[in-house]
């Protein structure tokens, strides 16, 4: 370890009251498993961050000064800045998910590392006022407690140095209970709930370490995660056995009250002609329900959907996949640095970026962050019909699959073109209407059909 500074940064203390804004960003919706078609949501996640009334003069972190440690010779000194952190709080899960890559278990980040790992944020950001971490894990709120000791320290260190930290997590909402509610509704976290359809689907995917399915706990815990924070995602991974059921799926989460819903393929290798045509056929029918959804004035946002007619009415291909490697990283439990929660594995060390103890390494994320990232795609992108949004799908899977961040395996391709067919007939279909709520949406218009 080299150039730890204990030194508190300063500001003027005086008593700075903030009202509630609105801000986007607040981590990876990724679930942490296998996704494909494009992103796990990690680009610009657009879940919104409230900064809730707090007097942050008041806030009593119990942190010992000589604790508060900061490594000055680990932040990046050239490269996109980074304002955004996965944070693995731990890699124990009280789920066993038949997807699930994490390849340890019962092992947890110590206490020291998650401050220290905030204020090597507050650093790494530079000059950006707005900074933003999402616990990861394993199942983050198994370290619930540890939770709300950072969540002041990092609200009250940000402030001090005229920032302002977001947080959310990504959970498998078993552990939620009215205790977690009301400290993320305090402190104005978000949540994205990992949840994989109806209760047989989620039992068969999801189950428990015991065994034992996950539905019924994952069932108690959403009306109170969206009685807090009515846009939350559902999100869900789909392999083969269970595309047959997006439709059903989409009912039963549409009848827990979820307005955000994602269904994104899982393993692309799995998937063949046959299965493809199944999520297909099911993916389109989802969108004529959200045709019917629109018809009656509810805004549904179903990933893939939203994302094709964002990527129509913008008429621009984005340039990156995702933030990973570039705005956004991983801290794992070691303090390790990588392009983000998927990139951890043993196999994968070339892409550890560093730790946040003892260097930051640039030319481990230089493949990542470049300006453009779709002009590097091997794919023949240009007669593809999902081009105006598409990405280039999740640089982390494409690594998995091809061997190269810049090569999609077919079938990814082939699921982000679901999207894209599906997205473009329900864009035609309530543009063609002149559909109110879709012309408010997605084209800022307000129209008097
Ligand atoms: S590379 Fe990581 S952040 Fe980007 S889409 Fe894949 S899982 Fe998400
Ligand atoms: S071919 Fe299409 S789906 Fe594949 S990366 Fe290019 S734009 Fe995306």
């Amino acid at each position: 370890m080299n150039n730890i500074v204990g030194n508190e940064a300063t500001r003027p203390l005086s008593i700075l009251k903030l009202n509630p804004t609105l801000g986007v960003g607040g981590g990876c919706s990724s679930s942490g498993y296998k996704t494909s078609g494009g992103a796990c949501g990690s680009n610009g996640l657009k879940s919104l961050c409230i900064q809730p009334a707090l007097n942050l003069e008041e806030i009593h972190t119990d942190v010992a000064f000589d604790q508060r440690r900061l490594n000055l010779g680990t932040t990046p000194d050239t490269g996109t800045l980074v304002t955004l952190i996965d944070l693995d709080l731990t890699v124990a899960c009280n789920l066993r998910c038949t997807y699930c890559f994490k390849e340890k278990w019962n092992e947890h980040m110590e206490e020291q590392v998650a401050f220290d790992a905030l204020v090597w944020l507050l650093h790494a950001s530079g000059s950006a006022k707005e900074v933003h971490v999402n616990f990861m894990g394993g199942e983050p709120l198994i370290r619930f407690k540890l939770i709300q000791r950072i969540v002041p320290f990092g609200k009250r260190r940000a402030w001090q140095m005229g920032k302002t930290m977001h947080f959310g997590t990504t959970t498998n909402g078993t552990l939620v209970t009215d205790k977690v509610v009301e400290f993320f509704k305090k402190w104005g976290m978000g949540f994205h709930t990992s949840i994989d359809g109806t209760p047989d689907i989620q039992d068969r995917n999801r189950p428990m370490v015991s065994g034992q399915g996950s539905a019924r706990l994952v069932e108690k815990a959403v009306p109170k995660i969206l009685s807090n924070r009515p846009n939350t995602t559902a999100r869900s991974t789909v392999v083969p056995e269970s595309a047959g059921s997006l439709v059903e799926s989409y009912r039963y989460f549409r009848s827990l009250g979820y307005t955000n819903i994602a269904f994104v393929p899982g393993g692309p290798s799995f998937w063949n002609k046959e299965s493809n045509a199944v999520y297909e056929q099911q993916f389109s029918e989802i969108g004529d329900i959200v045709i019917e959804e629109f018809r009656k004035g509810i805004f549904v946002n179903v990933k893939g959907i939203d994302e094709a007619i964002r990527g129509i009415v913008r008429n621009q291909r984005p340039q990156h996949a995702c933030g990973a490697g570039r705005g956004m990283l991983l801290i794992d439990i070691h303090g390790d640095m990588w392009p983000c929660h998927r990139w951890n594995k043993a196999s994968e060390r070339v892409w550890r970026i560093g730790n946040i103890y003892e260097h930051f390494n640039q030319m481990a994320r230089a493949e990542l962050d470049v300006r453009c990232q779709t002009d590097l795609l091997e794919q023949d992108c240009e007669h593809c019909v999902a081009n105006k949004f598409c990405g280039g799908g999740c640089p982390a899977e494409n690594l998995e699959e091809t061997g190269k961040v810049y090569k999609r395996h077919p079938n990814a391709c082939e699921h982000t073109r679901v999207w894209a067919r599906v997205g473009q007939r329900v864009h035609d279909v309530l543009h063609k209407e002149g559909n109110p709520l879709f012309f408010k949406q997605y084209y800022n218009r307000e129209m008097t059909a």
